[in-house]
């Protein structure tokens, strides 16, 4: 939806119509804020509509984004519980499974560090792990499972939370793109784009894997990178995987720096029978080009844990980038370098679950109200200010 400048200036303008931007419309709206939306492409042209829609607290150590994804958790139940048929919320369960004693021995360890940090968790023996998954590979030495692990079709959860907003109010710009910001000396009044001017009370950067490009229009630094990542698509199958599935090793990968091709086993059902195979994670840059070596790895690896697969047809495969922070942290909060502007962005691999919390805390913080979790470890200016 496209429109001429509103004559009344919105309480808050979001950059950025995916995830993010979504659930940051849909509680500022909630909270009687004036929001409007600018999105240089069309609605979901990020990430979210290239990713996974899994909501987990298995792969997470104890830390502020365990604390983040215990809380979301939680709204997306008690805030969002009457909406989640609409984008197909199912608290199915994660089963994070071991091939190796080793990885067996390390899988209970981190499930005791995990359940000291909050997360229920109920380790399975190697003799049990049939009764969740009984399609699985027989060689298996052990499993955790994590019954909070839930799951979302993520394009429709971004639409929806943007129709909801909508209804409350607010304004959707797509095809419109924030080249930079209006300013009262350091202030951040507002945005400029390719369609005018738009001043606001706020400016939110949800701009995703673009998040640094659109900070640095503020002149701040926010150094949010693309960690590309391939999911493979099956053709639709009677009921073979019924929980979050994935390889212990993908803990570990979520937390790695590494520049280079890493993949570990996430396979999940959907409601359409199809089954995701995933994922691999790369820093290459916004390459597009498909990598035929990460997608036979993960499918060397995804029929391992399940040989039924074998002689399954993959309809699809498609690849995102994933808006990665060194320190593996997403981006929440007011910059106080360019005051009037706020970030939500950096959210890596759990975006989708992390959005709404991300959200409500953000709100809660805009409306001067205290969040309801600190945001202090996903603070903005943890990064030195850009040289202007
Ligand atoms: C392969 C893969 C699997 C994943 N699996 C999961 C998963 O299972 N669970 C999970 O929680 N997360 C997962 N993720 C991560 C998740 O997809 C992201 O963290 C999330 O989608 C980020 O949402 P966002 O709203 O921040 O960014 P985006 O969806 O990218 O939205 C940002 C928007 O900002 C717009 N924009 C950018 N610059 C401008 C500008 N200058 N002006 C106006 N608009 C602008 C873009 O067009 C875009 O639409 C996965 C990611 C990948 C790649």
């Amino acid at each position: 939806v496209t429109g001429r400048p509103s004559v009344v200036s919105p309480d808050v303008v979001v950059v950025g119509a995916g995830a993010l931007g979504a659930a940051t419309a849909w509680f500022a709206t909630r909270a009687g804020l004036a929001v409007e939306v600018v999105e240089r492409g069309q609605i979901l042209s990020g990430t979210t509509s290239a990713c996974e829609g899994n909501l987990l607290v298995s792969d997470k150590e104890a830390g502020p984004e365990l604390d983040l994804a215990l809380f979301s958790h939680r709204i997306w139940r008690e805030d969002l519980g009457e909406h989640g048929h609409l984008w197909e919320y199912e608290n199915k369960g994660g089963l994070v499974v071991s091939a190796t004693q080793a990885g067996a021995r390390g899988l209970a360890e981190l499930t005791g560090r995990q359940r000291t940090a909050g997360i229920e968790v109920h380790d399975v023996a190697a003799d049990h792990v049939h009764d969740y998954e009984p399609h699985l590979t027989p060689d298996l030495a052990g499993a955790a499972y994590y019954p909070q692990d839930s799951q979302v079709q993520p394009m429709l959860m971004a639409a929806h939370l943007l129709r909801m907003a909508r209804t409350q109010g607010a304004r959707v710009r797509t095809g419109t793109t924030v080249t930079g910001f209006l300013r009262d000396g350091d202030r951040v009044i507002g945005v400029r784009t390719d369609r005018g001017e738009f001043p606001a009370g706020q400016v939110v950067n949800a701009a995703g894997t673009w998040a640094g490009e659109v900070a640095a229009l503020a002149r701040v630094k926010v150094p949010v990178l693309p960690r590309r990542g391939f999911i493979m698509v099956t053709e639709p199958l009677p009921p073979t995987v019924r929980h979050k599935v994935y390889a212990g090793e993908y803990v570990a990968s979520t937390q790695s720096s590494e520049e280079g091709l890493q993949t570990s086993t996430v396979i999940e059902g959907t409601r359409a029978g199809t089954i995701l195979i995933g994922s691999s994670r790369e820093r290459v840059g916004f390459d597009r080009t498909v990598s035929l070596p990460a997608l036979r790895e993960m499918a060397r690896k995804a029929l391992a844990l399940y040989p039924s697969l074998a002689g399954v047809a993959v309809m699809r495969s498609y690849l995102g980038f994933r808006p990665y922070c060194p320190d593996h942290l997403p981006v929440i909060g007011h910059d106080p370098r360019a005051p009037g502007l706020w970030h939500a962005a950096g959210h890596e691999g759990a975006g989708i679950g992390l959005s709404v919390g991300t959200a409500k805390l953000l709100v809660q913080a805009m409306i001067g109200e205290r969040p309801d979790l600190d945001l202090a470890p996903f603070a903005p200016e943890r990064f030195s200010r850009t040289e202007a």
